[in-house]
């Protein structure tokens, strides 16, 4: 074994069968779900425990090879790709599957790093219990790379981000050293809160291989609506009033616009209008509570109070399972629709959310003044200050000659952003795409104690390098 045969080592340490390099085999982790970033890789290592996981890193910090770790791989920043060199060596953490513990006395669940998220949910739902963290990836996504990312979705409004679900981690350092903070305390004062750093960090510090979460009461009463309004003012202002209304029982507030309803229509099979009547503005909001709560008469009565301040033009409240389905397909195939009308610009963005309506009228008309026939498709997590404010091509447009111009809307888009005390990436992270953006943006000492820590933690840049944040001025991996 000699540091010029990684592969060789590789295999050593973790099996034959876990070292993939046949191209074939490795295409799926070397592209993300939108196609904007495809790297190469030396291969593909699939270690199937932590001991493995250190050993690997171990070797690739003594050897000076680079890792790049992947999840589920639906991130949307660029994160989990390799870059071009065909170097790095990409770490799978899909091996590293068990469910280690369920404590439904402790409200925590315990996994590894590769269990995807609608599994973490089965087992909670199991044990009568909710993990509360949902997102449309969520059949593909790992909890892994949702605590890399902070994952968001759509029921942060009340229970907050992928940050606040978790109680404890275990981390492999880049160095091979394996942390063991897989605690279910919720309430430990012993210094530095270390799990935090890790959070987030998007692979760059350390590899998640285990968390323990947070499990709440699992509801047993829905009520599900879609409503339509006349802009996203009302849509703010309706928020605040079913909050009022229900003592704080609602858990999803997301804008649909009349175009981005129009697409999952047109492009996802199955899908129905959910009113008679076409509107400019939906959202779709989502009550929960224990068993006994009238809730679809508590959503009734005080839409029905929406409408008389004229914050409310229709709305339908799902009467079945099957329609309460049908009203979520509409805001999950959002994204996805996307596709199937030519090239989109995306960005993922937040701001106060008393300025989101804002926000969107400023947006919206600067993007078509600067390009006329430019469709933009504002969706999304309005109830937490997030939209993902989506530009799709002019429909007579080239796709190549639309995205030629992402970077150009981008700063139009994110210029507003930043005068309006908001954020570029609201959950989605820095990755590779926003890396150099935020090197400009982070004010005062926050990129120098960023860089800070990543040299503390992974002094030789052997995690992810060139995702989030350079090491040093000038540093490249
Ligand atoms: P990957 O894409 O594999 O990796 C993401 C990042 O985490 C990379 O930088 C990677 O290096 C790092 N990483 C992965 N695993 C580990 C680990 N074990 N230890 C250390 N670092 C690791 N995101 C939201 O926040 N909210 C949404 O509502 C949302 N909706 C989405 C809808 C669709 C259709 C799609 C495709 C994506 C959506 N996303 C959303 C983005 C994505 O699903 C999340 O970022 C998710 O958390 C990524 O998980 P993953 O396992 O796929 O991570």
């Amino acid at each position: 074994m000699t540091p010029q045969d990684p592969i060789a080592a590789l295999k050593s340490l973790i099996g034959e069968a876990h070292v993939v390099t046949a191209p074939a085999d490795m295409a799926p982790h070397l592209v993300e779900w939108r196609d904007r970033y495809q790297g190469r890789a030396l291969c593909v290592a699939k270690p199937g425990t932590t001991e493995e996981v250190a050993a690997v890193l171990a070797f690739a910090d003594r050897h000076g090879h680079k890792i790049v770790p992947q999840g589920g791989n639906t991130g949307l920043v660029g994160g989990g790709i390799p870059f071009e060199s065909g170097e790095e060596i990409v770490l799978s953490l899909s091996r590293l599957n068990r469910v280690r513990d369920v404590d439904a006395l402790n409200n925590t669940l315990t996994v590894e790093a590769g269990v995807t998220l609608q599994r973490a949910q089965e087992v909670a739902a199991e044990a009568d219990r909710l993990f509360p963290l949902s997102l449309a990836s969520e059949g593909s996504a790992q909890i892994g790379g949702n605590l890399a990312t902070n994952a968001g979705g759509t029921a942060v409004l009340r229970y907050g981000n992928a940050r606040d679900l978790a109680l404890g981690l275990e981390v492999v350092l880049a160095d091979g050293r394996i942390w063991n903070g897989l605690s279910g305390l919720r309430k430990d004062n012993t210094g530095y809160d270390l799990k935090q750093i890790f959070i987030g960090a998007e692979g760059t510090l350390g590899i998640i291989t285990a968390a323990v979460l947070k499990l709440y009461p699992r509801p047993k009463a829905l009520a599900t609506a879609v409503v339509a309004l006349s802009d996203p003012e009302a849509a703010v202002a309706l928020l605040r009033h079913l909050e009022g209304e229900s003592g704080g029982l609602v858990t999803t507030f997301e804008l649909i616009p009349r175009i981005g309803l129009d697409f999952v229509l047109a492009h996802a099979e199955g899908t129905r209008a959910p009113l008679a009547q076409r509107y400019d503005w939906y959202v779709l909001v989502e009550l929960s509570a224990g068993r006994g709560e009238r809730l679809d008469t508590l959503l009734e009565e005080s839409l029905a109070g929406a409408v008389d301040q004229g914050l409310v033009a229709d709305a339908a409240i799902a009467q079945t399972d099957t329609q309460r389905a049908d009203f979520w397909a509409l805001r999950e195939n959002l994204s996805e629709v996307q596709k199937s009308e030519g090239g989109s610009i995306k960005h993922d963005v937040s701001v106060p959310v008393s300025a989101l309506p804002a926000f969107i009228a400023r947006a919206c008309a600067a993007v078509e003044e600067r390009m006329p026939g430019i469709r933009p498709v504002p969706f999304g997590h309005i109830g937490d200050g997030n939209v993902h404010f989506n530009l799709s091509q002019p429909t007579d447009m080239a796709k190549s000659e639309f995205l030629a111009r992402w970077d150009e809307m981008s700063t139009l888009v994110h210029g507003i952003v930043v005068e309006m005390g908001g954020s570029i990436s609201a959950e989605h992270g820095i990755g590779r795409m926003k890396r150099d953006e935020i090197a400009q943006l982070k004010q005062g000492p926050a990129l120098e104690m960023m860089r800070a820590i990543k040299r503390a933690l992974d002094p030789n840049n052997t995690l992810n390098p060139g995702k989030v944040v350079w090491p040093a001025d000038g540093a490249k991996a």
